[in-house]
């Protein structure tokens, strides 16, 4: 992982409100051994790391994570107004546009990102279904998709770089 002085600002604020909203890269890795690990024989988690952190590291990612996550906030603090406000702490199920802000992290690394993205989304594994559990005044209807796409698109990444070194 990069220091704080070669990352730029907005990389560095990405990076904070995932982990001041509970998930950490390790959490992220897992998701992506989950989503890979019938594919590569001997696949690291380091490995799996690696690629989450170099996701982090595309600004269209960053913006993607900024845009939700500061969603999720303004809502918690009910500095949004009506219907809107309601829609997310509700996570209401006809919403969909937490799903668009996390495409554009999976379209990232390709469309293989995509089947990843649906499956992971389904299943809810680790972290996923901790940022799902409801609780009271808490929003996390934009995270769940923005971390699940990161480990699509990592898991997407390292698919195509084992592809390419076969
Ligand atoms: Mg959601």
């Amino acid at each position: 992982m990069k220091d704080g002085k070669t990352m730029d600002a907005i990389e560095k604020r990405a990076r904070e409100l995932l982990s001041e909203r509970g998930v950490t890269l390790h959490d992220i890795a897992d998701l992506v051994y989950y989503l890979q690990k019938n594919y590569h024989k001997n696949l690291k988690i380091e490995d799996c790391y690696e690629n989450v952190d170099r996701v982090l590291s595309k600004r269209e990612v960053q913006n993607a994570v900024i845009t939700g996550i500061e969603l999720d906030k303004l809502a918690e603090k009910k500095q949004i107004e009506e219907p809107l406000l309601s829609t997310l702490l509700n996570d209401e199920g006809l919403y969909g546009v937490d799903e668009i802000v996390a495409l554009s992290i999976v379209n990232v690394y390709g469309s293989i990102g995509f089947t990843n993205y649906g499956y992971i989304d389904k299943q809810k594994p680790g972290i996923l279904s901790k940022i799902n559990e409801k609780h009271p005044g808490v929003c996390n209807t934009f995270l769940d998709d923005i971390v699940g796409a990161i480990a699509a698109a990592a898991s997407s990444r390292l698919a195509h770089r084992a592809a390419n070194a076969e």
